[in-house]
C-alpha cells in the first residue's frame, strides 16, 4: 500500500492518479526495470540496424547484377 504524496490518501499500488486531490502518482522505475528496458532497447535496434543491413545488401546485390550484365 503506497499513500498521496501530495494529499496523504490511500492508494492501490498500482494506481496512477490519486482519486482525492487528483495528483499524478509518477512511477519510480527500479534500476533493474531501466537495465532490462535498456537491454530490450538495444535489441530493438539492433534488429532495426540487421533488418537495414539485409535491405542495403540486397540493393548493393542488386545494383552489382545490373552492372554485370
Ligand atoms: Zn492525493
Amino acid at each position: 500500500m503506497k499513500y498521496c504524496e501530495k494529499c496523504g490518501n490511500q492508494l492501490l499500488d498500482e494506481a496512477v492518479m490519486c482519486p482525492k486531490c487528483g495528483h499524478t502518482i509518477v512511477k519510480i522505475i527500479s534500476p533493474q526495470e531501466q537495465k532490462q528496458n535498456s537491454k530490450q532497447l538495444t535489441l530493438s535496434i539492433l534488429s532495426i540496424l540487421g533488418g537495414i543491413a539485409i535491405i542495403v545488401a540486397a540493393i548493393l546485390i542488386a545494383i552489382a547484377q545490373y552492372n554485370y550484365y
